[in-house]
């Protein structure tokens, strides 16, 4: 690989339009911002995007970057659900920790078909998120929206039930999982400190956690309604 640093042979077209969908959404990706998700060059992505262009999965505008045609979007739904799919078979069945399914799920999704992803769809039971908190999409390429918010945006004395973790870091997967602070977890809300961001919570049992911006931006909650129980 020295030769060619920037060329990977394992980044494929549905990578291509998997990072468009997690850069931008349904929005215009930058060549810059995929560039960097996918650890290849600029030049690299502004020729795949004239690629994906002629395949009918974005549209590609000069200095505006790329945004998924309703066929880029279908793809990225399908493999966003294979992906996710995955992961929560390697935590519930195969004993990965949290923060190590994502790796192998990136390496898993290439060699699967349709048919077996709706085969494990199945034998999960039709989940609705993966272990990170993140929404399957349905085999129908719908996908659940974001209904929660960042737990620096959450006030003082509320009872949130942490819905998704949007972190890609090992060491802060690890220590999050650590410390039960994942998906499902009730936590309630002691300070929300405005001086320097930190938010200290309380689990359920009663043990505190103070997090710092970085964390409280990237784990998001839910109200909890005092007399819900389970997730
Ligand atoms: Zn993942």
């Amino acid at each position: 690989m020295s030769e060619v640093p920037d060329v990977q042979p394992s980044v494929s077209v549905g990578d291509y339009v998997k990072a468009v969908w997690e850069t931008a959404g349904s929005g215009a990706a930058s060549t810059k911002d995929v560039a960097e998700r996918l650890s290849v060059s600029p030049a690299s992505v502004s020729n795949m995007f004239v690629r994906l262009q002629e395949m009918g999965l974005v549209r590609h505008e000069r200095y505006h970057g790329a945004s998924l045609t309703e066929r880029g979007r279908a793809e990225a739904m399908r493999l966003l659900r294979r992906h996710r799919l995955i992961e929560t078979f390697l935590l519930e069945h195969l004993g990965y920790s949290w923060q190590d399914v994502h790796r192998e799920a990136e390496r898993l999704e290439h060699a699967v078909s349709d048919d077996f992803t709706e085969r494990l769809a199945q034998y999960l039971g039709h989940p609705e998120h993966d272990p990170h908190g993140d929404p399957i999409p349905t085999a129908e390429g719908t996908l659940e929206p974001e209904q929660s918010k960042p737990l620096k945006d959450a006030r003082t004395g509320e009872r949130v039930r942490i819905s998704r973790v949007a972190q890609g870091d090992n060491a802060v997967l690890a220590y999050l999982g650590e410390r039960g602070l994942v998906p499902g977890s009730v936590l309630k809300v002691r300070e929300v400190r405005d001086v320097d961001g930190v938010v200290v919570v309380e689990d359920e049992s009663g043990e505190a956690h103070s997090l710092g911006e970085p964390l409280a931006r990237s784990i998001f909650v839910r109200a909890e309604q005092v007399s819900r129980t389970g997730r």
